[in-house]
C-alpha cells in the first residue's frame, strides 16, 4: 500500500469533514462544552437567551421576529415549523428539487395536512411562473414551503423571487434554510417569511443537536393550537420562554452553549458576508480543482450554493467510489455519497471549520487517490457524459 504523503487533521487531530453536516468545529466550540449548567438555574437562562437573540440578528429580524428553538437534529425543526404553522385545515404547497423537500412531503402528510407538490428535477430550480398559477388557482393553500439550499445536489433556490411570489398571493412562506443560514443571506426585512428552519451544526459551525425556527412573532402568536404533537409544538415552546425564560423539557445545553461560542466566532468573522465569503472561496478552490482533474459538477456555476458541490461519477473503469472514499478518509478528508436520482454521483462540502488550505488538500489527496487507482487525471472517459 503506497503511504499518503500528508494526513489532514482538525484543530483536534480529527479527520476533515467534507459533508453536509453535521462539521468540523473549532476547538474552542468544544472546549465550551466542559462545564455542567443546571436548565432553571439564571446563569444557564441567561446564555440561552443571548443564543436566541443572536440568532435573531443574524437573521434580521430584531423587533419582528423570534427564535424558537427545538431539541434535535435539523429535521425535528421542520417538521416542528410545518406542524406548528400550518393550520389542521390549512394547506401546503411544497417545492421540491430533492430529498429535503420530499421528506417536507412526509412530514405534512404524517400530520395529517392537505398538500400539493411542485416538483422540478433536482438540477433545476421551481418553476416560478407554475408556482404563481398553482396559487391563483388552488384558494385552500394556505402556505408554501421552500428550501433555501438543496442539499440533495447543492442547488440555490431562488427564495426571494418564490416569497414574493407568495407574498403578493396572499399567501404565508415557511422556508428550510437548514444549510444557508449564517452564510448566505437571508434578511427578513426583505424576505417576507413567516418562519425559517436551521440547525446548530451547519453554517453556524456549533455541534449537532439542536434546531430552531426563526418565526415572525405576529405569525406565532396565531399558531395556538395548530401543533398535533405536544414535543413539537412551537407555539407553547415559545410561551414557556416567555414566561420564564425556560425550556419546557430537558435542553439540550451543552449544544447551546457551545452554539454560542459558535456565533461568537461567527461575528468574530464577519458575520453572514465574512462566512459567506469564506465559504464561496471555498467552493471556488474546489470547483476548480477538481475540473481541472477531469471532473464535471452536475450544475451549472448559477445554480451552485458555495455550500456542497455534487460531481459526476467518472466513468472510467478502474474507478470505484469506496476506494476513493477510504483513499481520501486515509488522508483525513471524508466526502459524502450522492443520493440523487437524475446522475450518478458524490458530494464534497466546503462548510464547517475548512479553509482554502485545506480544500487545496483535498485536491491533493484525491489526485494521490486517483493514481493509487490507476484513472488517467482528465481523462477524456472521465468527463464523458
Ligand atoms: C441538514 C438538512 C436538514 C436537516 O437534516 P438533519 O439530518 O435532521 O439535521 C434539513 N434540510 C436541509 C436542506 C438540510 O441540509
Amino acid at each position: 500500500m503506497p503511504v499518503p504523503s500528508h494526513v489532514a487533521a482538525s484543530e483536534t487531530g480529527d479527520a476533515l469533514l467534507l459533508t453536509p453536516g453535521p462539521l468540523t468545529t473549532s476547538r474552542t466550540v468544544k472546549q465550551a462544552m466542559v462545564h455542567d449548567w443546571g436548565s432553571r438555574d439564571a446563569a444557564f437562562i441567561r446564555i440561552n437567551r443571548m443564543v436566541m437573540d443572536r440568532i435573531v440578528e443574524i437573521a434580521g429580524g430584531v423587533g419582528t421576529h423570534v427564535t424558537v428553538p427545538m431539541q434535535g437534529s435539523g429535521t425535528f425543526a421542520v417538521e416542528a415549523m410545518i406542524t406548528s404553522f400550518v393550520p389542521r385545515a390549512g394547506k401546503l404547497l411544497l417545492l421540491v428539487n430533492g430529498a429535503y423537500g420530499q421528506r417536507a412531503i412526509r412530514i405534512a402528510k404524517t400530520a395529517g395536512r392537505a398538500v400539493a407538490v411542485l416538483e422540478t428535477p433536482e438540477d433545476t430550480p421551481p418553476d416560478l411562473a407554475r408556482l404563481d398559477a398553482m396559487l391563483a388557482g388552488d384558494a385552500a393553500i394556505t402556505h408554501v414551503f421552500a428550501v433555501h439550499c438543496e442539499t440533495t445536489s447543492g442547488i440555490l433556490n431562488p427564495i426571494r423571487e418564490i416569497a414574493d411570489i407568495v407574498a403578493k398571493r396572499g399567501r404565508r412562506l415557511l422556508v428550510d434554510s437548514m444549510s444557508a443560514f449564517g452564510a448566505l443571506e437571508i434578511d427578513a426585512s426583505a424576505v417576507r417569511y413567516d418562519a425559517l428552519a436551521a440547525s446548530s451544526n451547519k453554517c453556524l459551525e456549533g455541534v449537532p443537536g439542536l434546531g430552531f425556527v426563526v418565526c415572525r412573532e405576529e405569525a406565532l402568536a396565531a399558531c395556538a393550537g395548530n401543533a398535533t404533537t405536544l414535543v413539537l409544538d412551537l407555539h407553547d415552546q415559545h410561551e414557556g420562554f416567555r414566561k420564564n425564560g425556560q425550556w419546557r423539557f430537558t435542553p439540550p445545553i451543552h449544544v447551546i452553549v457551545a452554539l454560542g461560542r459558535a456565533i461568537e466566532e461567527h461575528r468574530a468573522e464577519g458575520g453572514v458576508a465574512g462566512r459567506g465569503g469564506r465559504y464561496r472561496e471555498n467552493g471556488r478552490v474546489l470547483i476548480e480543482g477538481m475540473r481541472a482533474l477531469g471532473f464535471r459538477t452536475l450544475l451549472p456555476d448559477a445554480l451552485q450554493a458555495p455550500i456542497i458541490v455534487t460531481f459526476h461519477m467518472p466513468t472510467d473503469p478502474n474507478f470505484a467510489f469506496q476506494r476513493f472514499y477510504d483513499g481520501l478518509k486515509d488522508r483525513g478528508y471524508v466526502i459524502y455519497p450522492g443520493k440523487l436520482t437524475v446522475a450518478d454521483s458524490f458530494r464534497m462540502g466546503c462548510i464547517g471549520r475548512l479553509y482554502p488550505a485545506d480544500m487545496r488538500g483535498a485536491l491533493t489527496a484525491v489526485r494521490e487517490v486517483l493514481d493509487e487507482l490507476g484513472v488517467a487525471v482528465g481523462s477524456p472517459a472521465m468527463a464523458a457524459e
